[in-house]
This record gives C-alpha cells, sequence and structure tokens, in this order.
C-alpha cells in the first residue's frame, strides 16, 4: 500500500474519500474555515509546538510507557499482549492530548473563551483541567441528566474553575448539551473556540484531532522497536468517535504489515437496539456536520444508541475511521457487556492494572484474539483510560459489595 493512500488527508474540503466535510449552512461553514485557516498557520510554528511538546512532556507526563503484560498473555496462551499505557496520563485518559492541543490553540488564536459539550464529565474535565492550566476561561454544557448521574465530574469541572451550564432541554443528555453548546458558541464565535472531544464534527476537527492524538502512535512506533526490534503484528483500540484508536493507528498506517482493529460496543448485543456498533450496524448519513456511518432511523435521524461505557455511546464515528473501513485497511470488530466486564477483571486481578471500561472493550477483543494467535505474535493494545471511574458501577453490576 502506498503512502498515496493516506496523504494528504483530508482533502483540502476535510474529506476522507467521500466521509467527512462542512455539511453546515454557509455562515457556519465560514467559521470553520477560519478555525481551519488559524490551525494551519498556527501549528507548525515554533512557539505552538514547543509549548505543548513542553506540556506534554511535564504537565501530562508523557510519554506514557509501553508495557509487555505477560501475565495476561500466559493466561490467554497465545500471543503476547502489549498495552500502550494512556491511563497514566494526568486526568487517567488520552483526552488530555487533544485538550491541550485545544486550549492551546484557542490561547494563539487570541480567543478568551473555549466552549465545549459533556456527556458523562470526561471530555469536561480534561478540558478545565488544559484551560485551567492554559490560563483561559471554560464554559461546559452538560445535561441535566447526566449531571445528576456524574457528580464526581461535575465536581471536578467547578473545582478547576470551568462554568457548568445544566442543559434542561429534550433529553437533558448529550445531543441537547451539544445543541446548546454549539448556540452559545454561535453568539460569540469571535471571542470564543468551540472544542470537540474526538475525531467528529466538521472539518477541521476530525484533522485536528488526529493530529494531536498521534503523538500517542509515534511514541509506540519508536517504543516497541526499542523493546522488541520489531513493530506488533496487530494493533488494537476501542472506538467511540474515534480519538484515541486514530491516535496509535496513524504513526502505522503505511506499515503493511501492522494489523489494526478498532473495537466498538456492541451492548446487549449486535441483535438487540441496545448498542453503538455504528461500523458493524451503521449506513452512510450525517450528524453534527460531517458525514460518517451512522446509526440511524428510515428519516435519517440518528438512533439511540446504548454502551456499558459511556464514552463509545455516541452513533456516528470519525469520518477517518470510515474512509479506513472501506478500503480494508483497519477491520472493525466489537465486544458485548459481558466481554467488556470480564477484561476489565481480567486486566484488573492478573496485571494490577484497572482500565476503563471503554478501554475494556480493546482489552476483551485483545484476548480473544491472542488465543488464537501463535506465542510469537504481538498485539499492542491502546489502553486509553484508567478504571477509577468506573470502580462503582462496576462494584454493583458484579455484586462485589
Ligand atoms: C472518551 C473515551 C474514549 C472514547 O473516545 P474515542 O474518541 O473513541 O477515543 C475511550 N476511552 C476513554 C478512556 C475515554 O475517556
Amino acid at each position: 500500500m502506498s503512502n498515496s493512500n493516506f496523504l494528504p488527508m483530508p482533502d483540502d474540503n476535510g474529506f476522507f474519500g467521500e466521509y467527512g466535510g462542512q455539511q453546515l449552512p454557509p455562515e457556519l461553514k465560514a467559521i470553520m474555515d477560519g478555525i481551519n485557516d488559524a490551525y494551519l498557520e498556527i501549528k507548525d510554528t515554533d512557539d505552538f509546538k514547543n509549548e505543548l511538546a513542553d506540556l506534554l512532556t511535564h504537565f501530562v507526563g508523557r510519554p506514557s510507557p509501553v508495557y509487555h503484560a505477560k501475565n495476561l498473555s500466559e493466561k490467554c496462551g497465545g500471543a503476547q499482549i502489549y498495552l500502550k499505557r494512556e491511563d497514566l496520563n494526568h486526568t487517567g485518559a488520552h483526552k488530555i492530548n487533544h485538550c491541550l492541543g485545544e486550549a492551546l490553540l484557542a490561547k494563539h488564536m487570541g480567543k478568551t473563551k473555549v466552549l465545549a459539550e459533556t456527556g458523562a464529565g470526561q471530555h469536561g474535565v480534561a478540558l478545565a483541567t488544559a484551560c485551567s492550566l492554559v490560563g483561559i476561561k471554560c464554559e461546559v454544557h452538560m445535561g441535566e441528566v447526566d449531571i445528576e448521574k456524574e457528580h464526581p465530574n461535575v465536581i471536578r469541572m467547578k473545582i478547576l474553575g470551568a462554568d457548568l451550564i445544566p442543559v434542561s432541554r429534550g433529553t437533558r443528555t448529550l445531543k441537547d448539551a451539544v445543541d446548546s453548546a454549539f448556540e452559545a458558541y454561535l453568539q460569540d464565535p469571535v471571542n470564543s473556540l468551540y472544542a470537540i472531544g474526538s475525531v467528529v464534527g466538521p472539518h477541521p476537527f476530525p484533522m485536528m484531532v488526529r493530529d494531536f492524538q498521534s503523538i500517542v502512535g509515534t511514541e509506540a512506533r519508536a517504543q516497541f522497536l526499542e523493546m522488541e526490534d520489531v513493530l506488533p503484528d496487530y494493533l488494537i483500540a476501542c472506538v467511540g468517535g474515534g480519538s484515541n484508536a486514530i491516535g496509535l493507528f496513524t504513526a502505522f498506517l503505511d506499515d503493511d504489515n501492522v494489523q489494526m482493529i478498532g473495537v466498538e460496543p456492541s451492548g446487549k448485543g449486535l441483535d438487540t437496539p441496545d448498542h453503538a456498533a455504528t461500523m458493524s450496524k451503521g449506513s452512510p448519513g450525517v450528524i453534527h456536520g460531517f458525514s460518517c456511518y451512522l446509526l440511524q432511523d428510515s428519516e435519517g435521524e440518528p438512533l439511540p444508541v446504548y454502551s456499558i461505557a459511556s464514552g463509545l455511546d455516541y452513533p456516528g464515528v470519525g469520518p477517518q475511521h470510515c474512509y479506513l473501513k472501506d478500503i480494508e485497511r483497519v477491520q472493525y470488530e466489537s465486544a458485548t457487556d459481558k466481554e467488556c466486564l470480564d477484561a476489565f477483571m481480567d486486566l484488573s486481578l492478573h496485571e494490577g492494572i484497572i482500565p476503563a471500561l471503554e478501554s475494556a472493550h480493546a482489552v476483551a477483543h485483545a484476548m480473544k484474539l491472542a488465543a488464537t494467535l501463535d506465542k510469537d505474535k504481538r498485539i499492542l493494545i491502546n489502553l486509553s483510560g484508567r478504571g477509577d471511574k468506573d470502580i462503582d458501577f462496576v462494584a454493583k453490576r458484579l455484586n462485589l459489595e
């Protein structure tokens, strides 16, 4: 496979093949084009690059280690399993990588405020963290139902100085929070920047967030070569919007012998309505200003989705993933709630690492695959986050109390 499949990607209009773009009214398109121009102008300047690199090292704690999970590999009885430890980042997940990028970009663009929506609060907390560090105001819109459910994250955001805007319209959850935050943004796009939480939304966000996350794969590729003298045979990552997965995959896209697998949540089963397996069950459509595979009804409205891991329940998916699926560079699989919980416990019991429920989907598929492979094969998982946020839920679900 030649470079030309991936570079330049996306094209000037923000398309990855037929996916992505800016499915927006002209005035919004103009705002997004302004962000794109500013990003392209700023991203390669020494000021911006050095400031971001310095914060990633000294604030986030990068590089995160690659760890050979020998006990888990032994238990599976096949391939060797390795973990890229994004769970060890400050704030406990990969999201800080792009939130710092977005907050710094806002500062370099002369903005005074960053705006976002949050569902379970993970994006809100990472962004509030980045904003307090960078010294810029942060406004997070969150549905009242989610505020009720996610109390610790609500408090974290407040302690970090973010303005939390409760959203009382509609179902009072993520989708309504997106609408509310976007409306607030449109009232003052000159002084504020909207910070999207994954590789989704209109161009340039899928490109920008990918660029900020690609440090994960760049580090992992060099670390793996240093440790093992060869590249991994497989990369595995969970896919909600797809930012941690594309962050790991990007540096390896031209390595033909490295197979890549994205793992979506099949929840209570692909034959039930309770899943968020966009690639397996969706069809091309439009959501939040871009085109992608989408779980949609006959009118093109997004369907309600479900996952045990709130970071994975999005009915769309990043446009670059859709393209990578169509050209068969990346394979998309799924893991059920049950498989996810089993993997959550296995990694905790055998390695002393409590994974986020999101990341446990990737671990679940890796364990299944490892058992079918020879012992000299190597699988690298992106362990996107730690599971502290999930322990109460798991305790209840598994009757551990
Ligand atoms: C938000 C989140 C995800 C899902 O987002 P992607 O954009 O698909 O990476 C995965 N893992 C963790 C720990 C998260 O917080």
